[in-house]
């Protein structure tokens, strides 16, 4: 997904000014009508800005495949209509799924085997918004572990674009792997193996280095 950053006049996007936090909302121009500022959009906006709507509500005519299975019978939902399981026509609510908080914990289950590095990308990537939450202890700070128990937080708003996103990544990931494309290529920065078709190395982020 694409959004331009430096589209005028400024849509809302509950940014303010850095400077005298003045709301950017509706400016024709990147300059702040407060204070005179030059406002670098990409640099204001944050993981947690809200740039575009939700894609998915859950009310969709056939439920979208985003992993969810049926509470009855277990059985995946993708492709329901009329908000009944396709395989023991049992009746669902998609609001059920949604997590009660605004901002809900990523947790494994959701991530369905994807490395949390990978989620991270994905919500970068979709604009999906979410913080991330470090709980280093002092032993990761002096040892410099990565992401020791760091925590996704998404909003609500955005569950079913989420889960959407995760299992397209999977089939992705899944239609390589059949196709017997197991290729890595090597992070020039932290070394890590990264498969082939990952543009950016999914621990640090590096760039790839052309062959
Ligand atoms: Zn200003
Ligand atoms: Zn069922
Ligand atoms: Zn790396």
């Amino acid at each position: 997904m694409d959004i331009d950053l430096d589209q005028l006049p400024m849509p809302d996007w509950d940014l303010l000014c850095p400077t005298c936090r003045y709301p950017l909302k509706g400016l024709p121009a990147h300059r702040c009508p407060e204070c005179g500022a030059a406002l670098d959009i990409p640099a204001i906006v944050r993981p947690w800005s809200r740039l575009r709507p939700p894609q998915f509500t859950g009310e969709e005519e056939a439920f979208p495949d985003f992993g969810l299975h049926c509470g009855a019978c277990a059985e995946p939902l993708a492709g329901a209509e009329h908000r009944e399981c396709p395989h023991c026509q049992s009746p669902f609510n998609p609001r059920e799924f949604v997590p009660r908080h605004e901002w809900f914990a990523v947790t494994a289950a959701m991530c369905g085997g994807l490395p949390t590095q990978i989620v991270e990308l994905i919500l970068e990537q979709q604009y999906i918004p979410f913080v991330t939450h470090d709980h280093k202890t002092m032993f990761d700070i002096y040892m410099g572990s990565r992401s020791v128990g760091a925590q996704m937080l998404v909003h609500r708003e955005f569950y079913f674009d989420m889960l959407w996103h995760i299992r397209a990544k999977q089939t992705e990931l899944a239609q390589r792997q059949a196709a017997g494309s197991g290729k890595t290529w090597t992070c020039p920065a932290c070394r890590e193996e990264v498969p082939d078709h990952f543009d950016l190395c999914w621990s640090c982020q590096h760039e790839r280095m052309p062959d």
